[in-house]
C-alpha cells in the first residue's frame, strides 16, 4: 500500500526548514511557505506563486495540502449564514457567520459531534465522532471571513467563538494551536480579545487555560445553579458541580484577569424561579462575571419551554438588584437552524430529525 503524503499544514517551521535543507534550499523559504498556509490561506501548492514551480512541484510530490471545502451555505432571515464544511474524509461540520449591529460573528466547531450528551443539544445526538485537528479549526475561520467578504463586503471579522458541534476543552491541543495561528504572527492576527471559547465546564480544561494563562475570553454553558438540575440537562456536572466549577472559575480569573462570561438560557418553570435567579447570583459572586441570558429553543422529545418575556424579565431585573451585569440575548438564524447549537442538521438522519439546541450558542 501507498503511504500517505504527510499534511504540509501540521510541518512547524523547523520541520519545513530540515525538509528545504535536504531539497538544497534557502531556509528563508520555510517563512515563505508558512505565510502562504496561515496568511494567505493557500489551498493549493500553485498559489505559492514566490516559490518556484520546480519547488512547488517537489513540494507537491511530498506533501499534501488538504483544507475544508464549503458544502453547504444557507442564509436565513435574519442574514446568519450557516455552512456546512466538508473535510478531508468527506465528513461534514458546521460553522455560523452572524452578523449584527454592524459586527460579524464566526461561531465554529471544535469536534464533529460531541460525546457529552447534554439533553437539549442538536450535536449531543451524533455522538462524537472525531476530534478537528487545528488545520481544520482554522480554515472554519478563514473560509467564513472570506464569506463575510463576499456577502457583507467586510475584511474582517469582528469575533470568533468557540460555540459550535462539541466541547473545546475535550479537544484542549488543537484548539489552542488553532487559536495562536488566528492570533499570531504568521495568521490573520486575531487579537485574543476578540475570541471566546465557550464551554460546559470541564475543570480540568478550565484550570489548565488558568496555568497556560490564555488572553482569550472564557464563557461558560451554565443553565442552572442548582447541581439538581444542571447534572438532569448537562450529564458532565455530576463529575464537574457547581461547587468546583466556582472554584475553578475564580482560579481562572485569579491568574488571567478576565472577567467571565455565564450563558443561561430560560427553559420556562425549569431554571427561571426568583429562587434560581438567587441562586446564580450567590454562585456570581465567586469572581467578576456578566451573565447572558438566552432564549430556549425547544427541542423535540425534551420536557423544556421558552420563558416569557415576562418571565425573562423579572428574572433579569432580580439579577441586577443583586448588581450583576446582565444581557438578553437574542437567538439568531433559528430558521435555519443556525440557532442556539442546533447544529446538527447537516447530519440528519430520518427520526432524528429535531428542533434541538445546544443552549448559549450563536447569540452574540
Ligand atoms: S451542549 Fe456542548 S458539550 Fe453539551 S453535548 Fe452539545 S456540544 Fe457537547
Amino acid at each position: 500500500m501507498q503511504k500517505e503524503k504527510p499534511n504540509i499544514r501540521t510541518i512547524d517551521e523547523a520541520g519545513l526548514k530540515d525538509w528545504l535543507k535536504v531539497q538544497g534550499e534557502k531556509p528563508f523559504r520555510a517563512k515563505q511557505i508558512r505565510e502562504w498556509l496561515w496568511k494567505k490561506h493557500a489551498t493549493t501548492f500553485d498559489e505559492m506563486t514566490s516559490l518556484s514551480i520546480d519547488l512547488r512541484t517537489r513540494m507537491k510530490e511530498h506533501f499534501r495540502l488538504p483544507a475544508l471545502q464549503v458544502s453547504q451555505l444557507q442564509k436565513s432571515r435574519d442574514n446568519t449564514i450557516k455552512v456546512g464544511f466538508r473535510l478531508e474524509d468527506n465528513l461534514l461540520v458546521e460553522g455560523v457567520l452572524i452578523p449584527s449591529a454592524g459586527r460579524y460573528t464566526a461561531c465554529i466547531s471544535s469536534q464533529l459531534g460531541c460525546a457529552l450528551g447534554c439533553r437539549f443539544c442538536a450535536t449531543a445526538r451524533l455522538g462524537l465522532n472525531r476530534n478537528l485537528h487545528f488545520d481544520e479549526i482554522f480554515d472554519q475561520v478563514a473560509l467564513l471571513e472570506k464569506i463575510c467578504r463576499e456577502h457583507y463586503q467586510q475584511e474582517k471579522l469582528d469575533n470568533i467563538v468557540l460555540m459550535g458541534m462539541g466541547e473545546p476543552l475535550q479537544n484542549y491541543e488543537n484548539v489552542i494551536k488553532a487559536i495562536e495561528l488566528f492570533t499570531g504572527k504568521e495568521g490573520p492576527g486575531y487579537s485574543p480579545s476578540r475570541i471566546t471559547l465557550s464551554t460546559v465546564g470541564i475543570i480540568k480544561g478550565i484550570e489548565r487555560l488558568a496555568d497556560d494563562k490564555v488572553k482569550f475570553n472564557l464563557a461558560i454553558s451554565l443553565h442552572a445553579a442548582t447541581d439538581e438540575k444542571r447534572s438532569e440537562i448537562i450529564p458532565v456536572n455530576r463529575k464537574n458541580n457547581l461547587e468546583a466549577l466556582g472554584r475553578s472559575l475564580k482560579y481562572f480569573h485569579d491568574k488571567t484577569g478576565t472577567r467571565i462570561t455565564l450563558e443561561y438560557v430560560l427553559m420556562d418553570g425549569f431554571n427561571d424561579h426568583p429562587e434560581d435567579a438567587a441562586k446564580l447570583a450567590l454562585f456570581c459572586k465567586q469572581f467578576p462575571c456578566k451573565i447572558n441570558l438566552i432564549p430556549y429553543n425547544p427541542v423535540e422529545g425534551a420536557p423544556y419551554k421558552t420563558s416569557d418575556e415576562i418571565r425573562t424579565l423579572r428574572f433579569k431585573t432580580l439579577l441586577e438588584k443583586r448588581n450583576l451585569v446582565v444581557n438578553i440575548r437574542q437567538s439568531r438564524g433559528a430558521d435555519i437552524e443556525a440557532a442556539c447549537g442546533q447544529l446538527a442538521s447537516t447530519h440528519k438522519k430520518p427520526g432524528l430529525r429535531g428542533k434541538s439546541g445546544r443552549p448559549g450558542t450563536k447569540t452574540t
